[in-house]
């Protein structure tokens, strides 16, 4: 997959590409990542990027030229074409649509996706409209940038490229992942999809720290009793931290039971 991010501060991006899963992404050739300096695009002495908005107001906007012409010279395909071969331009926004893990697996089948960070009071509404093919926003919350909502899809979508983790299983079984059940028989965690709940507590050695134990479960050796707990823990969790998942998740009729035990409980 190839990965471009048009920002006026690449220099941001240094650390936050070069660790773990995403560096080794790299480094396989599995993702290429490319940072390009919007100012490149600018053609005056000040290499100006920005302007007043029209109709007066606080801040300054990104002005549609550079953008414009850096995403041209990316030789990115044009927006009607872009679908058949896999590529997207994105504009990070707060006026996005949300990012979430289903949009992080639609990306990831993609060849080429364009991040285009705005700055300052945001970008010339062109942008959004004629260029990119989607406004996405990490959370509801106002950044100061795109930057780190770039970082942000980057990391998320690459570890979901195949081959970018280690135990490809294991990106199936994580917090709102909403992937069908596999079904394979090899122990306890094979059977732990999150089926769009939140991940189930993790725990590993020392069993006793300064008092605090494990669950006494998952020492068990008892696959199925691992599985039904974890599958309990994981919607407790979700029922106390965000009850809203629980209306789109997968539950099964065991599920179902689970819950009006745990909601018995807590009546
Ligand atoms: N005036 C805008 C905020 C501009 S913040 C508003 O009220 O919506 C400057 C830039 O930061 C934006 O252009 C966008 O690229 C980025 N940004 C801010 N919040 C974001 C969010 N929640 N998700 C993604 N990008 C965001």
């Amino acid at each position: 997959m190839k990965i471009d991010i048009v920002t006026i501060f690449p220099d941001f991006f240094r650390g936050p590409l070069d660790h773990g899963i995403i560096r080794r992404a790299q480094e396989a050739g599995l993702a290429a990542i490319e940072v390009h300096d919007l100012r490149a695009f600018a053609h005056d002495r000040h290499k100006t990027v920005d302007d007043r908005p029209f109709g007066g107001g606080e801040g300054m906007v990104l002005k549609p030229e550079p953008i414009f012409e850096c995403i041209e010279a990316l030789n990115v395909a044009s927006r009607e074409g872009r679908h058949d071969v896999r590529q997207t331009v994105v504009l990070l926004s707060a006026q996005g649509k949300r990012f979430d893990q289903s949009v992080a697996n639609e990306l990831a089948a993609l060849e080429r996706i364009v991040l285009i960070c705005g700055r300052y009071e945001g970008v010339d509404e062109r942008v959004g409209h004629y260029l990119a093919d989607r406004e996405l926003s990490i959370g509801d919350y106002v950044l100061s940038g795109g930057e780190l909502g770039a970082a942000v899809i980057v990391d998320c979508v690459t570890r979901l490229i195949p081959g970018a983790v280690g135990n490809q299983a294991s990106t199936q079984q994580e917090s709102f992942t909403t992937f069908s059940q596999t079904e394979s028989g090899d122990g306890p965690s094979s059977t732990c999809t999150s089926g769009g709940l939140l991940d189930y507590p993790h725990y590993t050695r020392p069993a006793d720290f300064r008092g605090m134990g494990v669950p006494e479960v998952l020492a068990s050796g008892n696959h199925d009793q691992i599985r039904r707990w974890r599958r309990r823990t994981a919607l407790e969790k979700t029922l106390r931290n965000r009850p809203d998942l629980l209306e789109k998740a997968a539950l099964s009729d065991e599920d179902q039971k689970l819950l009006a035990q745990i909601t018995g409980k807590n009546l």
